[in-house]
């Protein structure tokens, strides 16, 4: 049956990267891909049309969808929206609490064409391919009770960091299975020397592992994985941790590889259904000028077709597609640097597409 593919561009320079990875998906239908394209409107353009961050229709369509191919969301113009449940990022996490996508996939690899464009010395990081794999919808940026209250004369603010043994084990398979298809190592993230809740989490990981002998698993703290990460980032096959240390370190992790605007990520849930989009926001003070680097969203889609489509070949060649354009010395803005032909967004997107076809 054919699969249905939502394409949702949002704000900023969200079009502008969608089109030319819609022009990919296209390059992959054409190539047997069985699926059908529709559109929608989400984030500050969702606001617009229809009063909602999160239309209906949208969230109706994304129900049905195999698979999301989202832009970003955001910018200046919905900034001073007093109402928070109107702003455009609510879109996007309601996106993912309604379809339960709990399990984000966040590789950061380093293209070797790219090594000269990271922070960090190009023997620390050539050859980097970490997957950070981040508890989406749980953990303490969802924990209740949560507030600022009056106590005692003076206001006082809280949150509540819970996980349950089934959210912890859930994301811990993922992990675990994500291993086994890679390099057989996974490092848990935790900060087990001081909360509870972590504890536990090490105890279900540990509890999971004889399922997985092939895989060696491995416990850091947050606070030495973050040191690790900048010190010898390519001790990491996959790590595993929860929503907020997930958040933070993955971060991190993006701007080894020199720019974010190469970073895809997928968020799945129990069905494989999926979300994909770049790890980037809408980048409002580029929009609209070419300079988009549109690789992040590109790569996503051969995330897409990897984890929620079947089709690990078309993923291949179109990681393969960009391998072959960096090798050609062609760079959007970001990654420029002298020596190297700096092109426009949609000119990036045609020659991978041109170098999809030939491979
Ligand atoms: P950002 O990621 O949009 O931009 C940070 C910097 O990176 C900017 O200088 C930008 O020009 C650059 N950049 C980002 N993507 C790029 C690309 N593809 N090519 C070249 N350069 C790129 O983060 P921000 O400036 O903090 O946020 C801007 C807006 O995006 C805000 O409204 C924020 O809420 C939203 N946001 C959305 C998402 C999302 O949709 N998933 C994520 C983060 C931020």
């Amino acid at each position: 049956m054919s699969k249905k593919i939502l394409v949702l561009p949002g704000d900023g320079i969200g079009p502008e990267i969608t089109a030319e990875a819609v022009k990919i998906l296209n390059a992959c239908r054409e190539a047997g891909l069985d699926a059908e394209l529709e559109e929608g409107l989400v984030g500050g353009a969702g606001f617009d049309a229809e009063g909602h961050p999160l239309p209906e229709s949208t969230l109706e369509k994304a129900k049905a969808a195999d698979a999301i191919l989202l832009g970003a969301v955001g910018g200046p113009k919905w900034d001073t929206l007093e109402d928070l449940s109107k702003r455009p990022e609510k879109g996007l996490l309601g996106l993912r609490k309604n379809l339960n996508l709990f399990g984000n996939l966040r590789p950061a690899l380093l293209y070797p064409q790219l090594a000269e464009a990271s922070t960090l010395k190009p023997e620390v990081v050539s050859g980097l391919d970490i997957m950070i794999v981040r508890e989406l919808t749980g953990g303490i940026y969802f924990g209740q009770p949560r507030g600022i209250e009056e106590r005692d004369g003076e206001r006082v603010g809280f949150n509540t960091y819970v996980y349950s043994e089934s959210e912890i084990e859930r994301i811990g398979r993922v992990a675990f299975e994500m291993a086994q298809k890679r390099g057989k190592k996974l490092c848990s993230v935790d900060k087990a020397n001081v909360l509870e809740v972590t504890i536990l989490w090490r105890e279900v990981m540990n509890r999971l592992a004889p399922e997985y002998p092939d895989v060696e698993l491995s416990h850091m703290y947050v606070d030495n994985a973050a040191m690790q990460l900048v010190r010898a980032p390519k001790q990491f096959d996959v790590v595993v941790t929860g929503n907020m240390f997930g958040d933070i370190l993955s971060d991190a992790a993006a701007m080894l590889t020199g720019s974010i605007g190469m970073l895809p990520s997928a968020s799945l849930n129990e069905k494989q259904q999926g979300m994909y989009e770049p790890c980037h926001g809408s980048a409002p003070d580029i929009a609209g000028q070419g300079l988009a680097n549109p690789l992040a969203t590109i790569l996503s889609v051969a995330m897409m077709l990897r984890y929620s489509l079947g089709e690990p070949a078309l993923a291949d060649r179109i990681e393969r597609a960009v391998g072959k354009v960096l090798d050609q010395g062609l760079r959007t803005a970001d990654i420029a640097y002298p020596g190297t032909r700096q092109v426009s967004t949609s000119e990036m997107g045609d020659a991978v597409l041109a170098a999809f076809a030939e491979s």
